[in-house]
C-alpha cells in the first residue's frame, strides 16, 4: 500500500523545502500542489486576464493542460507544454494563486491530478488542504507553521537578490495571503483535526527534517 504523507500549513513556513529534503532521503516523491495553483495563475496573467475575473478564469480551464514531471526526482511544472517550474516563484504569481485558488472550478479541475499522483505513489504532498480534502485518508497529516515575522524573515533570506523586494512587503504578502487561505468558502487553510501540528518558529530547517523522519518511520511501522 501507498504511504500518503499530508503536509498543510500558511506560506512561508517552510513546507517545500522540508518536504522536499524528506522525500529525497526517505526515497518518497514529493508534490508540491502549490505549483499547480500557481500554474493556474500564471496562465491567466499570460493571457491578459485578472486572476480576479472569475468568470474569464474559469472559461480558461478548459483548454488547459497541466503536467507534472519527475526528473531525477525533481518536480516540473508543464502548462500547455512549457515548463514554467521557475516562472511562477515571482510575488505576482503568488498573489494571483492565492485569488484563483479561491474559485471553486479551479480547486476541482486540480482535485484529479492531485488524487492521481497520490494514488500511483509514496508521497509527500503540502498545500493547504491536503490533510481536510484532497487526502483525508493520508496516514501521516502533519501541519507545520510559524510565526508570520519568522515566515516573512525566511522568505526574504531567499528573495533579497531580487530587485524590489523589502521585508515589509513580503510580510504583508504573507499576511495577506494568510487571510485570503484562510476565509475562502471552499477548502479553507485550517487544520486537520488528526494532524500533528509542528511549530518551526525556534527550530532550524536540520530539526524539522528529522522530527519529519521520525514520523514516517513511525507510520511505515504502524501502517506495515
Ligand atoms: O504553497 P504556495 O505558496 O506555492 O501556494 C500558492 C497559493 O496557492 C497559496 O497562497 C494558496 O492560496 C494556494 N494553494 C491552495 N491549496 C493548496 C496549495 C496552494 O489554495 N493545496
Amino acid at each position: 500500500m501507498n504511504i500518503n504523507v499530508a503536509i498543510d500549513g500558511p506560506a512561508g513556513a517552510g513546507k517545500s523545502s522540508i518536504a522536499k529534503a524528506v522525500a529525497k532521503s526517505t526515497g518518497y516523491i514529493y508534490a508540491d500542489t502549490g505549483a499547480l495553483y500557481r500554474s493556474v495563475a500564471y496562465y491567466t496573467i499570460n493571457k491578459g486576464i485578472s486572476p480576479s475575473d472569475k468568470a474569464a478564469v474559469v472559461s480558461l480551464l478548459d483548454g488547459l493542460e497541466i503536467k507534472l514531471e519527475y526528473i531525477d526526482g525533481q518536480q516540473r511544472v508543464i502548462v500547455a507544454g512549457e515548463d514554467v517550474s521557475d516562472k511562477i516563484r515571482t510575488p505576482e504569481v503568488s498573489m494571483g494563486a492565492s485569488v484563483v485558488s479561491a474559485i471553486p472550478e479551479v480547486r476541482e479541475f486540480l482535485f484529479d491530478l492531485q488524487k492521481k499522483i497520490a494514488s500511483e505513489n509514496n508521497i509527500i504532498m503540502d498545500g493547504r488542504d491536503i490533510g481536510t480534502v484532497v487526502l483525508p485518508e493520508a496516514q501521516l497529516k502533519i501541519f507545520l507553521t510559524a510565526s508570520a515575522e519568522e515566515r516573512a524573515r525566511r522568505r526574504f533570506a531567499e528573495l533579497k537578490e531580487t530587485e524590489g523586494i523589502t521585508f515589509e512587503n513580503i510580510l504583508e504578502d504573507i499576511i495577506r495571503r494568510d487571510e485570503n487561505d484562510m476565509n475562502r468558502t471552499v477548502s479553507p487553510l485550517k487544520q486537520a483535526d488528526d494532524a500533528i501540528l509542528v511549530d518551526t518558529t525556534k527550530m532550524t530547517i536540520d530539526e524539522v527534517i528529522a522530527l519529519l523522519e521520525k514520523m514516517i518511520r513511525e507510520t511505515e511501522e504502524r501502517v506495515g
